[in-house]
Parts: C-alpha cells; structure tokens; sequence
C-alpha cells in the first residue's frame, strides 16, 4: 500500500496536483467501459472519449487536465445545490419535515415509497429532489428556475445555460420520474401539480457546467460555504455541513458504502458522468466523463477519485493531515 505522506501545502501545490491529475488521466484514458444512460436519448448521443478532471482549493486555484472545454449537464449534481438552496431559503424545520436523511440503498430512481411513512428517504435520490424542487418551487414561484440558475451564476461568476434538448428529451421519456412524483402527489407527499414540479426538478438536471465549474462549487462546500474567490461567506456552515452529511451517507446511493471504504468523501454523481468529491478544508474533485457504471455513476469518475483520494491521502478516516503528518 502506496503510505508516502499527503500532498504537503509547502511543496507546490498546484504543480504536484497537476501531475497527479495529468498521471490519473493517463492512466484511465482508454478505459472505456460503462454504458451511456439510454433512458434519456440526448444523454446517449454523448462522446465516451470525452475525460476531463479538475480540482479546486479553497484559495480559488484550479488545475484541470482533459477535454476540459465540453459542457455538461447538472443532472442529479443540482441535488445537493438544490438542497442546500431550499435549507438555506426555507429552513431547517421545513426541509427536514418533508425529506429525511437516511440512505435508502436503492438506486437513485426507485419508486419503493409506498412503505415510506410520509416522506422520501433522503434528497440525494430522486423522489427526495423532487419534493426539494417542490419547496423551491413554494418559495419563489415562477421565478424558481432563474432564482437557482442565478445562483449558480453568482457563484460560479459567468452565464449558466440550461439545455433545451437534454430537458425536453426527459420531458419526453421520463415516464419513471413522473411515475414516482405523481405516486408521491397521491400519497400527499407532493401537494403541487406533479407536472410543474416534474419540469422544475428537469429544468435543474439541464443546468449545464464545466469540469472546472463543478470543483469550484465543491471547494465552496469544502471551504465551509466561504467563496473561492470573493472570500465571502455566501452559504454558512450550518448549511454546508448538512449538504456533506448527505451526500457522505446518500450521495453515490446503493454504492454509498463501497464508495466510503475505497475513497471516504462526501460526493454526487449524474448521469451526464459528472462527478463531485469534496474533501472538506483540502479541495473540490471533479470528473466529466460520460460512461456509466452499473450504480449510474461516471465509470471513469469513479476509478479516478479513487486513485486520486488514495495519491494525495484524502480518505475522510485517515489521521493524516494538511502537514503531511500521521
Ligand atoms: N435527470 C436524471 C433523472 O432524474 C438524473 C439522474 C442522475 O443524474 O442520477 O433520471
């Protein structure tokens, strides 16, 4: 087992962490197993070569390696943003009423509630997004899709285009997920239309990013909630670690725990092969890459962050630290 110490901050950083990602690259780029997600016909039309990986600090610095130029959709990325948005806007009590924080250890489109008592599992899956995307859609109204999409503008410092084509192509075929949100409406934990809430939840999935995008909204979450760049606190504490908490427990769904042994960080995956690994206080790790695993996570996402939080010592347990110190 490779037990050299952890990335030091005294060593240049930004070229060691460039070399581990160009190495991890390399390593992975003609590994093209996976599948793409066929259920959305857009999503399928994808380029498998497409590998892009990049990590964000605290500070703001980004190294990125790979096609880092393509845009990608959100897909079930925009949960944890939406959960946090809808914690932040609409309160502890109210979120925690509507949507628990327990994994389910189902796959991210299950539709077993029936058994559930009154709300969904956690916000990572799809029918606890779905009632997140319900809230939102209480607070704002109307403007709920620009008021996120603005946020995420704000944050991320430059215009977030949603994708026509990838939302009506779910529009279109998403005949699970209109499933699950008008079971919900039936057993009251939906109260709204199930189709405005259907679209509202899509409309998030078809936020569009890049590689460099997505590490730096996980280093505003490893950072505590401060800015990368500006600085500011623009989400506080309280809130970042609740989002952590669950996608550390539900994030990476029926291979949560898998994914706790072999890389120990809080993560999102989406079935556009975007994948977030934040290790708190250290960085934002994201991959783009569009072959799916079986779990419906990036193929070669996964391999690399594992790689990754193995190189530069990020698993959560480990007693290293920043030093480099056992
Ligand atoms: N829009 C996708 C769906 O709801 C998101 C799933 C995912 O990215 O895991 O099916």
């Amino acid at each position: 087992m490779n037990m050299t110490p952890p990335v030091s901050r005294n060593v240049s950083q930004s070229g060691l962490l460039k070399h581990h990602l160009q190495s991890v690259h390399d390593a992975l780029k003609d590994d093209l197993q996976g599948t793409l997600p066929a259920y959305i016909p857009e999503l399928a039309q994808a380029d498998v070569h497409t590998f892009a990986l990049s990590i964000t600090l605290p500070d703001g610095e980004t190294v990125q390696v790979g096609n880092t130029a393509k845009t990608f959709t959100l897909q079930s990325l925009s949960k944890p943003f939406s959960y946090l948005l809808a914690l932040q806007t609409c309160g502890f009590d109210a979120v925690l009423q509507a949507v628990g924080t327990e994994p389910s250890g189902d796959p991210f489109n299950s539709i077993r509630l029936e058994d559930r008592k009154s709300r969904p599992d956690n916000p990572m899956v799809n029918a606890g997004a779905l009632v997140v995307a319900q809230m939102l859609l209480e607070k704002h109204g109307s403007s709920a899709p620009s008021e996120v999409q603005g946020w995420f503008e704000r944050v991320l410092g430059h215009p977030v285009h949603l994708n026509p084509q990838v939302l009506q192509s779910e529009l279109q075929t998403g005949h699970r997920n209109r499933a699950i949100v008008h079971l919900m409406r039936n057993l009251g934990m939906v109260q709204q239309d199930p189709e405005e809430v259907l679209t509202f939840y899509l409309q998030l999935c078809a936020l569009q990013v890049q590689v460099k995008d997505l590490s730096l909204l996980g280093a505003l979450l490893a950072g505590s909630g401060r800015h990368p760049i500006s600085g500011q606190q623009v989400v506080s504490q309280e809130v970042v670690r609740q989002v952590l908490s669950v996608m550390f427990s539900c994030g990476m769904y029926n291979s949560a725990g898998d994914w706790a042994c072999k890389v120990g960080l809080p993560a999102k995956s989406g079935v556009s092969g975007g994948l977030l690994a934040v290790a708190p206080g250290k960085l934002g790790l994201a991959v783009h890459s569009p072959s799916l695993n079986t779990h419906g996570h990036s193929h070669r996402g996964v391999l690399a962050c594992q790689m990754l939080a193995q190189r530069l010592h990020l698993h959560l347990l480990d007693a290293w630290n920043m030093e480099g110190q056992a």
